[in-house]
């Protein structure tokens, strides 16, 4: 594990967010502010989790790192190429290389297609098989997945929550990309299905090299295939930083309260446990007052965090974190 770990920190940096904002204006003078200033890089090879509440723009920099939105400033590089720019043949590897699996396995199917088009939506659309050759690709998929054969003529209404979002996952893989934004892909299934999932996306990994950016709500499922932890609180990174280290010593007032809402199994931690309690919810990103955007929720605030927006800095080594009280 050690080993593979070191793998990964000297692997080359795939995708390189560099002080990203997407804003989304309404009417004349409402700002949605829904991602202000973002920066991380992600490894070849690697995961990301990306965290926070409903709201905090985890989607929004997904959705724009891929290219689905355009960046109101900043840039994204992919392989040293800026994603916003792309033309012509650039583009088209780039929607080869990157695909995104749906947090909606119900939504993300369409219902009229079999599971074998589904599966090979991808690879007819880049042309990659045919005939024989199209349909070996799409079992292979479908076995590494944990599906058979047979399913590949069926419907997705004749499938559970997990199995879907295995289908999602081998529509994904079937063009064989090099980096997947997984949206929330386990949010929508039984807790019973999310480790499956979970398992399967670590597995797959490892054997094909793939590189994630992986989106949830909560820092439950995310500690198990993340490398890396970057948590988000309305439009701004709160904190990143190794996976190991975010959940033995979080820094950030907000990253200390969504731990602490982590249910723990083990009766004797669970007794010595403080559960921080969060008031009310995550504020709005339209026209955001100035300074930290968590004030409003942290009994830690003192007068410098309503006047100015602390930057995301190194406190210790590869430990980022914004706030004053550092
Ligand atoms: Fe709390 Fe101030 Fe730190 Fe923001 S900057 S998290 S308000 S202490």
């Amino acid at each position: 594990m050690e080993e593979r770990q070191n793998l990964k920190e000297n692997s080359k940096i795939l995708v390189d967010v560099k002080h990203l904002k997407k804003y989304f204006q309404y009417g004349k003078n409402a700002v949605n502010k829904a991602v202000d200033d973002v920066s991380f890089f992600i490894r070849e090879g690697e995961t990301l989790g990306l965290v926070g509440e409903s709201g905090c723009g985890k989607t929004t920099t997904g959705r724009t790192v891929i290219g689905m939105y355009s960046a109101t400033e900043g840039e994204v590089l992919y392989n040293g190429q800026n994603v916003h720019k792309l033309t012509g043949h650039e583009k088209k590897e780039f929607t080869k290389d990157v695909q995104v699996i749906f947090q909606d396995p119900y939504a993300s199917l369409n219902p009229r297609m079999t599971v074998t088009d589904i599966v090979a939506e991808g690879i007819d659309i880049h042309g990659l098989y045919k005939g024989a050759e199209r349909m070996e690709k799409v079992y292979e998929y479908l076995h590494l997945v944990g599906l058979s054969k047979e399913h590949g003529s069926r419907f997705p209404h004749e499938f559970s929550g997990g199995q879907r979002q295995r289908i999602g996952i081998a529509r994904a893989l079937a063009i064989e990309p090099k980096f997947i934004m997984c949206d929330e892909p386990i949010s929508a299934l039984d807790v019973s299905i999310q480790a499956q999932v979970v398992n399967l996306l670590i597995k797959l990994q490892r054997e094909m090299g793939l590189t994630y950016l992986f989106i949830a709500h909560d820092l439950s499922m995310v500690k198990h295939i993340s490398d890396r932890v970057a948590v988000m609180y309305l439009g701004c990174m709160a904190e990143l930083t190794s996976s190991y280290e975010l959940y033995a010593n979080p820094l950030h007032p907000y990253t200390k309260a969504l731990l602490s809402a982590i249910p723990i199994p083990d009766p004797n931690i669970e007794r010595t446990r403080h559960r921080i309690m969060l008031e009310g919810d995550v504020p709005s990103a339209i026209n955001p007052p100035p300074g930290c955007r968590f004030k409003s929720r942290c009994k830690y605030a003192k007068p410098i965090c309503g006047q100015e927006m602390p930057p995301l800095k190194e406190v210790e080594k590869d430990h980022f974190v914004a706030c004053h009280l550092y």
